[in-house]
């Protein structure tokens, strides 16, 4: 039985995590569940998995949340904010962490998770995004800690791997096992064949209408402008060690291939499967073993055609700038990690189009510098910073 804490349980990936749970009570029991401020599902999810402890971001929320439990005459202890949330995933008797809040707040509770020697099941790809090195350094020098991916693309490299490689993630030299390099795939977004005299009058209801998955308002966007590609990248090299030369990026429409493994022979390893996430979230969950899954098998028939074509940057700006901060190193990946999130969300509340998403970031980037961080509170200290400066920059995007 493996016991876990949810981090951002009311959301996609934490509902499907969930899910998962209640259709494997023999094998999986929830300890501590921790969400932002959707305190009617988080009381409905106390109610059905009775959790020990549940977190809430802020303070109202909190209340209200102890209210509805004790009306309900549940035990389950309510905490709150962000110290919580890293003492939840560091609880001793837990033994995984799904790591599944949106962006920067996901950063300390993750590192607390691994420094307490935790299995970390890793959606929140922000949390690498600005901190890859840290988190590496601090796997690496764990004897438990592990990480485990959770994303579609990762988990299927991840399933293609030699174990050698999968029981230490980031480690392991990819040349000593005979891999030349990654192919990962992605759909290309909802926009992908709309002409780009269209792209301004994009609306949040579109870019968040994904052709393939279904996800939260913030990664859909992000894939509607390939920023989540961008990311993946970035996070695919601090999970499995591997240099910018080393992972190719392909646009694959039908969502099909979630990723391959090329090896030095020439042979590529690609993992198959229909486009629905409960599939990676229940391996990482159940790895080194599967379990079984409601996900619609995979009828070969029924597919007309795959299709592969290589990913156009001046319909993508925000891939090439993602790749470009790699390049730069982790001062640039807080910069455009918090610049992104800011753009995203002044999007999401139609304060600014599409269109200024990439140019805040850019702007962002060419505008705001300083000393690579140290440690992960320096990290958080920078991202502070960035953040302040570009919500200054924010009133020249409004209409672009
Ligand atoms: P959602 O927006 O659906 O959910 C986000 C979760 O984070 C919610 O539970 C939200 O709580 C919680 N949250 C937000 N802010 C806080 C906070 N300050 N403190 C505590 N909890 C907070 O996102 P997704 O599930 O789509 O994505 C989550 C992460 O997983 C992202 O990093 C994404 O990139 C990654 N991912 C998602 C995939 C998907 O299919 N959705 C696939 C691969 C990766 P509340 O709702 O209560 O406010």
């Amino acid at each position: 039985m493996k016991r876990l804490t949810i981090l951002g349980s009311t959301g996609s990936v934490g509902t499907t995590t969930l899910k998962i749970v209640q259709d494997n009570p023999h094998l999986f029991t929830i300890k501590a569940l921790v969400a932002g401020k959707n305190i009617q599902l988080m009381t409905e999810q106390c109610k059905q998995f009775k959790p020990l402890w549940a977190a809430m971001e802020d303070e109202r929320s909190a209340q209200e949340l102890q209210r509805r439990l004790q009306y309900l005459n549940l035990k389950t202890q309510v905490l709150v904010g962000e110290k919580a949330a890293c003492e939840l995933s560091s609880l001793e008797d837990i033994d995984q962490v799904m790591a599944a809040m949106v962006g920067s707040v996901g950063l300390l509770p993750i590192m607390s998770a691994i420094l307490a020697g935790k299995q970390v099941l890793l959606a929140n790809k922000e949390a690498l995004v600005m901190s890859g090195h840290f988190f590496m350094e601090a796997i690496s020098s764990s004897e438990k800690a592990q990480l485990l991916p959770v994303d579609s693309e990762h988990s299927a490299i991840f399933q293609i791997l030699p174990r050698k490689i999968q029981n230490k993630l980031g480690v392991e030299d990819l040349s000593n096992h005979g891999i030349k390099d990654i192919i990962l795939t992605g759909s290309g977004g909802p926009f992908r064949t709309l002409p780009l005299e269209h792209w301004s009058h994009i609306t949040p209801e579109q870019a968040c209408n994904h052709p393939t998955w279904k996800m939260g308002p913030k990664i859909s966007v992000d894939s509607a402008t390939m920023m989540n590609k961008g990311f993946e990248y970035i996070e695919a090299s601090w999970l499995f060690n591997a240099s910018p030369r080393q992972i190719e990026i392909v646009i694959h429409p039908q969502s099909v291939i979630h990723s391959m493994v090329r090896y030095i022979d020439g042979s590529i390893m690609a993992q198959l499967a229909s486009p629905d996430m409960k599939l990676p979230i229940a391996y990482a969950m159940s790895w080194p073993k599967r379990i079984n899954t409601s996900v619609m098998p995979l009828d070969f028939l029924s597919i007309n055609q795959l299709n592969f074509m290589p990913p156009d940057f001046n319909r993508y700006p925000c891939l090439k700038l993602a790749m470009e901060a790699y390049d730069k190193g982790s001062v640039a990946t807080i910069i455009l990690n918090a610049a992104n999130e800011i753009a995203v969300g002044e999007f999401l509340k139609k304060k600014v189009p599409f269109i200024a998403i990439p140019a805040i970031n850019q702007y962002a980037l060419e505008s705001f510098s300083c000393q690579d961080p140290k440690n992960v509170e320096e990290v958080i200290a920078i991202d502070h910073l960035a953040r302040k400066h570009i919500k200054n920059l924010l009133p020249r995007f409004t209409v672009l």
